[in-house]
Parts: structure tokens; sequence; C-alpha cells
């Protein structure tokens, strides 16, 4: 830990149910201390000055229920408690792209990229301006010199499988190229009324995950449950919590080395 003199802002608070579930899940234990193994149960956290330029960093340590009451006891502070809404975080994918869909629509666009004539553009940008990615696409079913509205049944395809996003209105065609707000491809109809298929299983590097499948040819959504020696049951338990936000879940079907349900998104389109 960086010196007393130097750090400040000290802060320690408890860790909601569902974070300790989870931490345990990962086999994530105190790092308060150097050699302690105890669960993670709250956050330590405290700003300091590093290095000779004088950069100001902020620290945040998971730590066990005795560590957090030294920490706070040694700086003077009462042990805040759990915050009562979840900030979305690792393992809260569903509630970012519930935020992220609450939040300005996505847009794309699309033009032909280069000389060649088989390369087309896709720039991502938000609705501030902000740019999210531009990608130069090869289309392989696109002939060369196509334009860009015969390019388009190929170019949606494109955007369904690599980001599970669709256009959410008709193309409009400018200055050579076509761009259209976009959103997650399970909002818009037919399938915003369409169950998802969800699988529990450990993968082969030993990470148990629910993995969420629309359709074959959209990414699927994949929520990581924890990579400690869990059983099945443990797993379908902690699926049911990760997903409960984002999603009705029906009833789960085990199987020997797996576990599966169908699921729909608790979102309402609203385009
Ligand atoms: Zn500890």
């Amino acid at each position: 830990m960086a010196r007393a003199s130097r750090s400040w802002g000290h802060a320690a608070w408890r860790l909601t149910d569902r974070q300790i579930d989870r931490a345990a899940r990962w086999g994530r234990v105190c790092a308060a201390a150097p050699k302690c193994q105890d669960p993670q149960t709250g956050v330590i956290s405290w700003r300091y000055v590093t290095g000779q330029r004088g950069r100001v960093s902020d620290t945040e340590r998971g730590a066990c229920d005795t560590h957090l009451a030294r920490f706070a006891a040694k700086h003077q502070l009462e042990v805040a408690a759990a915050p009562e809404q979840e900030p979305a975080e690792r393992g809260g994918i569903i509630a970012a792209a519930v935020a992220g869909w609450n939040a300005a629509p996505e847009w794309v666009r699309v033009e032909p990229y280069g000389r060649s004539r088989t390369e087309w553009l896709i720039t991502r940008t938000y609705r501030d301006g902000l740019s999210v990615s531009a990608s130069p696409v090869w289309l392989r079913d696109v002939p060369a010199g196509a334009s860009v509205e015969q390019a388009l049944p190929e170019v949606e395809a494109y955007l369904a499988h690599e980001w599970g996003i669709a256009p959410a209105r008709p193309w409009q065609f400018r200055q050579g190229g076509a761009h259209a707000p976009v959103v997650q491809v399970e909002l818009t109809e037919p399938w915003v009324h369409m169950p998802w298929q969800v699988v529990v299983a450990v993968d082969r590097r030993g990470v148990w995950q629910a993995v969420a499948v629309l359709d074959p040819r959209f990414r699927p959504h994949t929520t990581g449950l924890g990579d400690t020696n869990m059983t099945l049951a443990r797993a379908v338990q902690a699926a049911t919590i990760e997903l409960e936000d984002g999603w009705d879940l029906g009833e789960w079907t085990i199987h020997d080395q797996h576990a599966t349900t169908t699921a729909t998104r608790k979102i309402t389109a609203n385009v």
C-alpha cells in the first residue's frame, strides 16, 4: 500500500449479496492482506500520488470481513452499506445492454471502400457523434462494383452476425453510402417476440457459462458464471441470479452435464 502520508480519500463498503455470491463463484479472495484467503465481502479504496510526476491513482481492492473492519478502523471510517442498486459491471452484461439501449441509439453507415470495389466500410457511431468503430469488411457474396443497395442484404447479415444489431428504420442513401439507426437485433420484428434458448454448461477452460442463442445467425449472449469447482445446480442458481434483471426465464431442464431453459427479454422495443 502507498505510504499513509501520500494517500487519502479512503472508503470502505459492503458488497451486495449478489456481488458476494459472484465473487465466490469466481474464486475471488480478500486482496487487502497478502496471504488472506477469506471470501470477499466488501471493498476498500483509496487514492494516492504515484511516481515522480505526481499522478493520482485510484485503488480498489476486495476485502474480507476482517480486513474491511480493520481498514475502516485504521482510517476512522464507517463501512458503508451495500448499494441498493448494483451498478452495471462485470457480469452485468444484460444491464449494460439495456442501459445502452436506453441511451442514444447508434447509427451505422455503409459505403464502398478503397479502389477495388470489393470492400465496404462500416462505421458505427453514437447519436452524439462519438465513433464506436470503423471497419473495412469484405463481403464475399457481393460482386465487385455492386451498388450500396445491392450490398445491403449482406451488410445486414454481417451486422446481425458480428454485432447483433439490425437497422431500426429503412436505410437512407446519401453521398454514395447508406445509413440507418440500429438496435439490438432481438428488439426488431419478428425477433422481439421469440424465445431464446439458454444453455448452462462448463467450457473447456473450466468456466461456467450461460449462453443465450436467439438464432444461429446472430451473435449469442454469453454470461460468465464462475470458474470455481461448481456443481451444475450451483451454476443454474447463478445463471438465474445473473439473468434475472434482463430476462424472464422458463423452467430449467437439468441434463447430465448441462441445463437448458428458454428466456425472453424483459425490455420492450420502442422504436
Ligand atoms: Zn482478509
